[in-house]
């Protein structure tokens, strides 16, 4: 059986400032030991080299929110992946739902993303995701499908690539998803993996899942087989929220 490290990934979206790195400095207070379980907190850009000098040294990872798929060029407003490398980050979120809606981001989009974070050095944390829409109209499944096939690309491996199912409707809602919902989507992307990627690759790949977890729900949704983590929005801002999840992770 492929043992999969865990990962609590923490996406603040546009919020904080530098304030906020407090609570980069008190989840690495908090988490000296070293465990089975990835913690990486997300940023917006502007706190990325100073969040990344206060977890150096520390379990705590940081990462990026999204990146350009050049490296470098005439995109006024970009970041690329070797400048957030640059910063000390070694993760980047691409295909947030945010991002795909807002900024019309496409499955190709999202893969050339994901290439250009791996040829940066950093890893994905590649957000796939149905919308109630799709739910209701019973597509949940074909929609995983077409956005794993259209946005992870071939030379996909465990160590560069994590998977986050993040259903639109559970994002910032409250609403989150049944562990029924999760078991079943989750055991799909696996299955999809492991036939595309094959055995080895396949497993290696984490899976979190991501919509409104909490302190309250984290360890009823870790129970989940292919549940390896969660990636947190509103419960990410504060280290009181944040550390029962990483805690409920580490002890699943
Ligand atoms: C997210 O932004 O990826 C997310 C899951 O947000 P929340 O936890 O607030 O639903």
């Amino acid at each position: 059986m492929t043992m999969r490290r865990k990962m609590a990934a923490g996406n603040w979206k546009m919020n904080g400032n530098s304030a906020a790195l407090s609570v980069i400095s008190e989840l690495v207070a908090t988490h000296t030991a070293k465990t089975d379980t990835d913690i990486v907190i997300c940023p917006p850009a502007p706190l990325l080299f100073r969040g990344s000098e206060s977890a150096s040294a520390s379990p705590l990872a940081i990462g990026a929110q999204n990146c350009h798929s050049a490296a470098s060029g005439a995109y006024t407003g970009d970041i690329s992946a070797p400048m957030i490398a640059d910063t000390g980050a070694t993760h980047v979120i691409v295909g947030h739902s945010e991002r795909r809606d807002a900024c019309g981001e496409t499955d190709s989009d999202v893969r050339a993303k994901t290439i250009a974070a791996w040829d940066a050095g950093l890893t994905a944390i590649l957000c796939i995701g149905e919308s109630a829409k799709d739910r209701d109209a019973g597509k949940t499944l074909d929609i995983i499908a077409a956005q794993l096939s259209g946005s992870v690309p071939d030379h996909a491996t465990g160590d560069k690539l994590v998977v986050a199912y993040e259903p639109i409707w559970a994002i910032g809602t409250g609403a989150v998803a049944t562990t029924q919902q999760i078991n079943e989507v989750h055991d799909f992307i696996r299955k999809r993996l492991v036939q595309r990627l094959g055995d080895d690759v396949g497993n290696a790949i984490r899976l979190l899942y991501g919509g409104s977890v909490k302190p309250a729900n984290a360890a009823e949704i870790f129970k989940c087989d292919n549940v390896d983590g969660a990636l947190v929005g509103g419960a990410s801002l504060k280290a009181e929220d944040f550390t029962p999840i990483i805690q409920a992770l580490v002890a699943s």
